[in-house]
């Protein structure tokens, strides 16, 4: 007999029908009712058992935690809290789960904090919660890719390994097979890396955008999506150190092209989920709005998670450059009431605390943010006219902050070329960058999302941690 998935069985009821369902037991009480998950849904399926039909050393196995193999009629159900149900007429114990052992772990079913999942992450997907956040991750992958592909971009895989740090995105990882116990030295007594795997130092990526450019200028549209490094020492719930980053990359295109790219791919994934998670999204809008709940009255969020999504699918995001928002900060009240820790004037960079006034108190929408100071942005960026600013952008979500950062890119190779000198960079590093600019320059434009960023968007979890499977963070590299 074929297994059927619980989601297929719940969508389309055929009573009368015989299924076999295979999966994980939740709970089963009174001796009768075994409520079983497969992970194709948030939802279980009750398979109900005539004890005096079973030998009772059988039913003793169902526990907690099993798994089992249930064979049965699809009939409609006599209690409440479902519309069918499977009257067993075979149960097979799959694997046995020590009841003392499972009392011990996240799948003891009652309510566990986040951290406490977090010490088991290994089992933590057996959680509602857990469960429901990594079906969604994986459509809010698979939306990007179809966005993508059907907007006519190609998927780049660049490099996880390079050379290239040069734009100063975040503190790297360095990569090598050199014995750590015996380094080899050169003649002025530093590491000689010339020894090394690569014959050259070498680090994890932080970004893919360099790469990305140089194929962008070609095949005229390409996105990566891979994992990034960054070896910050900040311990927020914001940052990982091991985290996914979308970077698409368009010839052709300005900064306002560049907006508009991101709002639409932005509101495409925010409708993507709405429209095809919707169990696992209703779900997690109620966890979200218990938790809300003891939050303190000022701290809690207005929307539920799901009017936060519909928020941002069906409002244009408020486009002003960051000259514009330093002015709107330093007329608001947390400034004249010196509430803001860090400073507010024309050429520093925001801070969480400014980015989260804009989005949250000011304008109570995403804000895109552009023409920033060039000093506190990276070299590649296009220098505007007032030869102050550069083209850069910054998304900024409600209760996440920045989730998105581009620019357009300087194409203009005697600009550059000074933008590289400014930021002492060596120009010989970049030779294969520089060379895109020798040979038919064009206008172009890209941005980096965030991923775990946007999960945490659609999903409500407030800690990043949460929606990666086993996460990367300083002095926690477990799993
Ligand atoms: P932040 O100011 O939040 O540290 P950033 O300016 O360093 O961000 P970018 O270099 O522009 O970020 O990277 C592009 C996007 O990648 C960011 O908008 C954000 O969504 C995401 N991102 C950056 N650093 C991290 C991190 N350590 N963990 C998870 N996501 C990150
Ligand atoms: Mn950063």
């Amino acid at each position: 007999m074929k297994r059927e998935k619980i989601a297929a069985i719940l969508n389309a009821p055929k009573i009368g029908e015989k299924v076999l369902v295979k999966g994980w037991v939740r709970s089963f009480r009174a001796n009768r009712f075994i409520s079983i998950n497969d992970g194709s849904t948030i939802n279980n399926i009750q398979a109900v058992v005539e004890f005096e039909n079973f030998d009772e050393s059988l039913l003793k196995r169902i526990t907690t935690a099993s798994s089992v193999a249930v064979i049965g009629e699809l009939v409609e159900s006599q209690g409440k809290g479902q519309a069918v149900e499977i009257k067993v007429e075979s149960v097979e114990i799959i694997g046995d789960a020590n009841p003392d052992d499972v009392q011990k772990t996240v799948m003891q079913p009652k309510k566990h904090s986040l951290e406490f999942l977090r010490e088991q992450a290994h089992l933590r997907f057996r959680t509602n919660t857990v469960g429901a956040v990594f079906r969604i991750r994986h459509a809010v992958s698979y939306a990007i890719h179809k966005f993508f592909n059907d907007e006519g971009c190609y998927y780049l895989h660049t490099p996880i390994i390079t050379a290239s740090d040069a734009e100063g995105a975040g503190e790297t990882f360095h990569v090598t097979n050199l014995d750590m116990e015996n380094l080899p030295k050169n003649e002025e007594g530093n590491i000689n890396f010339k020894e090394d795997f690569f014959g050259k130092k070498v680090n994890l990526t932080v970004s893919g955008q360099l790469e990305a450019e140089l194929a962008a200028l070609a095949l005229g549209q390409v996105y990566t999506f891979g994992p990034t490094f960054r070896a910050e020492n900040s311990n927020t719930s914001r940052h990982l150190a091991e985290f996914w980053m979308i970077e698409p990359e368009v010839a052709f295109n300005d900064l306002k092209d560049n907006m508009d790219l991101t709002e639409r791919f932005l509101k495409y994934i925010g409708k993507y989920i709405l429209d095809n998670c919707k169990d696992d999204l209703q779900f997690l809008n109620d966890r979200d709005a218990k938790e809300q709940q003891s939050k303190p009255q000022n701290q809690r969020n207005e929307l539920s998670l799901i009017e936060r999504i519909q928020f941002v699918v069906e409002n244009d995001f408020k486009r002003l450059t960051y000259t514009e928002a330093i002015e709107v900060l330093r007329n608001s009240k947390p400034f004249k009431k010196k509430k803001f820790k860090f400073p507010v004037e024309w050429g520093v960079d925001l801070h969480s605390e400014h980015e989260r006034y804009l989005v949250e108190k000011e304008f109570k929408c995403p804000v895109i943010l552009t023409d920033y100071p060039a000093e506190i942005k990276a070299f590649y960026m296009r220098q505007n006219d007032d030869g102050k600013t550069v083209a850069a952008m910054d998304v900024l979500f409600p209760g996440i902050g920045e989730i998105v950062g581009g620019s357009q890119r300087e194409e203009r190779m005697d600009v550059l070329k000074k933008k590289i000198a400014d930021f002492n960079i060596e120009e010989e590093e970049l030779w294969w960058y520089l060379d895109t600019r020798k040979f038919g320059t064009v206008p172009h434009a890209g941005f980096g999302l965030g991923f775990e960023r946007m999960v945490m968007f659609v999903t409500g979890m407030a800690n990043i941690r949460d929606v990666i499977p086993f996460p990367r963070t300083p002095q926690n590299a477990e799993f």
